[in-house]
């Protein structure tokens, strides 16, 4: 195992990732902005580093910066959480050259899966049914034009190196297709540097299926099966849960071996997600690999009772894996909602400042991974997740029922949050069955 790890993160990734380090006994180097200089997990690391101003450009995103700081150090490896520079190829390459450890793919698979048009090849190539949609990249507006006279409207124009469901919109003619073409490549753009951009047929109220996958450097690759994530606020995520609370066990079987061959496929190794949508009969289409721990990653841990930061930090530091596929036992259920900044008043537009008052819940079955504390101000330049509850319990009523307790306990007072959003699905109807898509907010929670 490593001896000297350095996070190359902030928030509630930076300090699941400080624990994970800490029950491993391994030494952590925390780097941070001006902005966060007052953040309470600096206080468990062993040595702490400021990178930068709070501009991300300039701290987390500065790979000059961090790389320093990984030499001063002298560690033996680079964790990069989620977000930043978790899935930059460039970045995992010159940790290598420096000799320090990318916890994470290889740069060649980081860079394979994060151009999302040459995925889905990949995807196709290994047998994985995908999105009906274009070859490959879209070079101009005739070539998308033809590619949507071919798979019909409506398509949706979805950015190469998108994330964070932004660069994409929704064509339904010809018109709204090439202004959508503009858009989405300015969005890309300044979003990602990047205005590359593929198109898919727009699958009408999809699931969001995932599955997790663990893949070591010997070749051996399992999956911790799948979470539904398909409460969805404009293409992103709000709530997960694990497992699927409505899957035919055919198509479960399916959806993990599909999972499984796509990752052997192109040699994955360490932690990564394997994302699909599901249309209204079940049929599943791949849509992306995040290669990178994801935000949700805890609902599987709570399943599997594997610790998935540390099987990341073992595979990384060349351990193979703990557990053999027939070793995984999914067990009980977990749900996670995700507790942003936001102003639900204001279409939950992000709400940062001075937190006056924060009390978690807790109790049996819950787990609160956050970073916020009483006093602290949320900082306006990044990302409004304050942090995640997660339950779990033996079955998913049990969980939902637990849920709602836990979110009437928590206290957060001085900012506006999106807990009264998350009270509101924990009691809706269609929720409580199991079975909603990626809709389900629109058409039952949200106004607008
Ligand atoms: P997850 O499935 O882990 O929730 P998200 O797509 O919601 O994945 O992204 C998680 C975090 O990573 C968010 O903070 C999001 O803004 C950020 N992120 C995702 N993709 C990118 C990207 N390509 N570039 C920059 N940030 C990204
Ligand atoms: P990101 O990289 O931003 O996470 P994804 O490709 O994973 O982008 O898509 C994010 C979300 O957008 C999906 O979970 C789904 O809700 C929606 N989406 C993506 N592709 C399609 C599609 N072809 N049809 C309908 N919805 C889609
Ligand atoms: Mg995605």
């Amino acid at each position: 195992m490593f001896n000297r790890v350095l996070i190359a993160n902030r928030g509630e990734i930076a300090l699941r990732v400080l624990r994970a380090c800490r029950e491993l006994d391994v030494q952590t180097v925390m780097v941070y902005s001006k902005a966060d200089e007052d953040a309470v997990y600096l206080r468990h690391a062993d040595e702490t580093i400021c990178i930068g101003p709070g501009v991300s450009g300039e701290s987390y995103l500065s790979i000059p910066n961090i790389i320093s700081a990984a030499e001063i150090a002298d560690v033996d490896a680079i964790h990069p959480g989620y977000g930043f520079l978790a899935e930059n190829s460039h970045f995992a390459e010159i940790c290598r050259s420096s000799n320090i450890e990318f916890i994470g793919p290889s740069a060649e698979i980081v860079s394979m899966m994060g151009d999302k048009a040459r995925a889905r090849e990949e995807a196709e190539r290994a047998g994985i049914p995908v999105v009906p949609g274009s070859s490959g990249t879209i070079s101009d507006e005739e070539e998308g034009l033809a590619v949507a006279r071919e798979i019909g409207y409506p398509v949706l124009i979805k950015a190469s190196a998108g994330g964070g469901g932004r660069g994409m919109r929704l064509a339904h003619n010809d018109i709204s297709l090439v202004n959508g073409i503009h858009a989405a490549r300015a969005e890309a753009e300044a979003a990602f540097g990047d205005g590359t951009l593929y198109m898919e047929k727009w699958v009408d109220k999809p699931r969001h299926v995932e599955v997790q996958i663990l893949g070591d450097s010997y070749g051996n690759i399992i999956h911790l099966g799948e979470r539904d994530c398909s409460v969805q606020r404009r293409n992103q995520k709000v709530l997960e849960e694990a497992p699927c609370a409505d899957l035919p066990r055919d198509v479960r079987k399916k959806l993990h071996r599909s999972a499984v061959k796509l990752a052997k496929s192109v040699g994955f190794e360490n932690a990564g997600t394997v994302e699909f949508i599901l249309d209204e009969d079940d049929r599943f289409y791949f849509i992306e690999v995040n290669a990178r721990i994801q935000v949700e990653h805890p609902v599987t841990e709570m399943i599997t009772g594997i610790d998935l930061v540390k099987e990341q930090l073992r595979i990384a530091s060349g351990d193979k894996l703990s557990h053999s596929q027939d070793q995984v036992k999914v067990k009980g259920h977990a749900i996670e909602c995700r507790i942003n900044a936001e102003d639900p008043d204001d279409d939950y537009r992000p709400c940062p400042g001075l937190v006056t008052s924060f009390i978690p819940p807790g109790g049996s079955g819950v787990r609160v991974d956050t970073h916020v504390y009483s006093g602290y101000r949320v900082p306006s330049l990044y990302d409004s997740l304050l942090g995640k509850v997660i339950v779990f319990k033996p079955t998913r009523a049990e969980a939902v029922a637990t849920m709602r307790r836990a979110l009437d306990e928590f206290v957060i007072e001085g900012i506006k949050t999106n807990l009264s959003l998350h009270r509101r699905i924990l009691r809706n109807s269609v929720f409580a069955k199991g079975r909603y898509n990626t809709a389900f907010l629109k058409e039952y929670l949200l106004k607008g």
